[in-house]
Parts: structure tokens; C-alpha cells; sequence
């Protein structure tokens, strides 16, 4: 039977990748992103011409609780289930934590960790009643290290791991499974968004955040693809991954392991 995907903040960088890779294997996917209706029309159709399952868009803002239940709620009256949650969405800040605007460790805590819940809790009581779930939350490196300035972001992620786990037992006996992808930087815009600021922050240069900060950190000295992170997300989400719940799982050329 087709499956049906929820995909937050799927229309660019990492999300957008796992989007086509549920699409290319002929999922029913529902995409989600701020952005203006053309834009996000031209995403939807682009991953809808994939495969042979239907791709909607849905402009939930991941900060608003009622928006995210209507989400889940209109894609299971649309589809009869929602089999697969992806939750992906975040955004990043970097600042020192004296000078740290309280209204982006808000945003991000409600956007990168809370949204988590709220998909979660709208979709639990279905996928255990179908005896078939994954929810697969896009963490992070820093959900297992920090560094420093990102505070409210190492915060959500670590936050993200802890749920994750937690739904990984509720779900365990009811076919239900719960996963953190943990990726190190992967060249999509929210990276190259912070590139300034972490100049900015630690009184360097951008091209010396490219090599001393951000590719230090990986041993590999690259980039994750987005391809990459999607393929690990089209594995967790298929039969082949029923027992591997609670985990996090680093993609991160080897930045965790030191
Ligand atoms: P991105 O900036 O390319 O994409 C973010 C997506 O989230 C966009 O579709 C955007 O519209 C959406 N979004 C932002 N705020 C939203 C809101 N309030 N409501 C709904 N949608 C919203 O980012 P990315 O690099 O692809 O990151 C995706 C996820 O991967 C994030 O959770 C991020 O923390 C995580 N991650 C990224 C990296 C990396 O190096 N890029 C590394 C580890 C983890």
C-alpha cells in the first residue's frame, strides 16, 4: 500500500532531499516550508513529478500548535494515514549567550524541539492503531555535542534526542518506531546563512569559519550531502528498519567520534 510522509520544513536543504527521495519511491509526500505560494507550488510540483504518489503542500507554521495539528489531521482525512513523520523543520542563531535575543531561543526551541511534539501527538494514536509508524526527528551533531554560541540550538537538539527516545518506548510494542538523524554540516542554506555570524561572533574571517570552524569539526574535511542524510531517512522509514528505535544516528564524518 502507498505511504504517506508529513515532511517539515521540506522546502529546501535537508528536508527537500528526503521529499524526493519519499517521492522517487512513490510516497504520497506532504511538504512544508514558509516561503511565498509560488515558490512552495514550484517545490511541490517539482517532487510531485517524482514518482507515481501524490505531493501537497501544507504551510503549517512550526511555531503554532493548532497550525501543526491541522497538518496531521487534514493529511490523514486526505490520505486515511499518516505513516511516516519527518520531523525536520529548524532554524539556527548564533550569539553569545549574554547578548542572546530571547525571542530566538523562543523560536527556536518551539521550531527545532516543541513542533516535534505536536506531530507526534497528533499522530500517535493512529499509527498505533494501524500498528505501523516512523517518526524520524532531524537532530543533529549538536544533539549529542555542543559548540559554543549555539545555545538555544544545543539545547532544542539535545531536547529533540530525549523525546525521541522516550516515544521509541511508547510506540515500541505497536509497530511504531522513533529515530534521531544526527548530521554534521551539510551545505544547505541554513548553513551557509551562519556563516557571517560566526565570523562575526568569534572575530574571524568567513573563508577561516569555512576551514578552521566548520570542516574541523568533520575528520572527513566535507560536507554531508543532502542525499545522503535522505537515503538514511528512506531506510529508517522502511520495513527493513522495524528494530532500530531510540537511536541516534550520526552523519557526520566522524566529528562525534572524537
Ligand atoms: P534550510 O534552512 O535549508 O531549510 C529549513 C526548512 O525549514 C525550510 O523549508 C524552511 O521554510 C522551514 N522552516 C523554517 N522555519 C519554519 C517554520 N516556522 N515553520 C515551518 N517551516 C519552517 O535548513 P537545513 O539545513 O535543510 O536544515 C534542516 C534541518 O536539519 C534542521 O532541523 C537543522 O537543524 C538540521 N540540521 C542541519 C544541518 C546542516 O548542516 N545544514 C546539520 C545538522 C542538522
Amino acid at each position: 500500500m502507498t505511504k504517506t510522509a508529513i515532511i517539515t520544513g521540506s522546502t529546501s536543504g535537508i528536508g527537500l532531499g528526503i521529499a524526493k527521495a519519499f517521492a522517487k519511491a512513490d510516497m504520497n509526500v506532504v511538504i512544508n516550508g514558509l516561503g511565498s505560494p509560488e515558490d512552495n507550488e514550484a517545490v511541490r510540483a517539482e517532487v510531485d513529478a517524482l514518482g507515481k504518489g501524490e505531493t501537497l503542500f501544507h504551510g503549517a507554521n512550526m511555531m503554532e500548535p493548532d497550525q501543526i495539528e491541522e497538518l496531521v489531521t487534514s493529511t490523514e482525512a486526505k490520505f486515511g494515514a499518516v505513516d511516516i513523520i519527518v520531523n525536520n523543520a529548524g532554524i539556527q542563531f548564533v550569539e553569545k549567550v549574554e547578548d542572546f535575543p530571547v525571542s530566538k531561543w523562543d523560536a527556536i526551541i518551539a521550531i527545532n524541539m516543541s513542533s516535534t511534539f505536536h506531530t507526534t501527538r497528533a499522530a500517535f494514536a493512529g499509527m498505533k492503531e494501524r500498528g505501523f509508524g516512523r517518526i524520524i526527528n532531524v537532530a543533529s551533531a549538536h544533539g549529542l555535542v555542543a559548540s559554543p554560541y549555539k545555545s538555544a540550538y544545543v539545547t532544542a537538539k539535545h531536547g529533540v534526542l530525549g523525546f525521541t527516545k522516550t516515544i521509541a518506548l511508547e510506540g515500541a510494542e505497536f509497530g511504531v518506531t522513533a529515530n534521531s538523524i544526527c548530521p554534521g554540516y551539510v551545505e544547505t542554506p541554513l548553513v551557509t546563512g551562519q556563516i557571517a555570524d560566526t565570523a562575526k561572533a568569534r572575530g574571524i574571517s568567513e573563508e577561516e569559519v569555512i576551514s578552521n570552524v566548520i570542516l574541523k569539526a568533520q575528520p572527513t574535511k566535507q560536507f554531508v550531502q543532502t542525499e545522503q542524510v535522505a537515503s538514511l531517512a528512506l531506510y529508517l522509514a522502511s520495513d527493513a528498519a522495524a528494530q532500530i528505535t531510540g537511536a541516534a544516528l550520526p552523519i557526520d564524518g566522524g566529528w562525534t567520534a572524537q
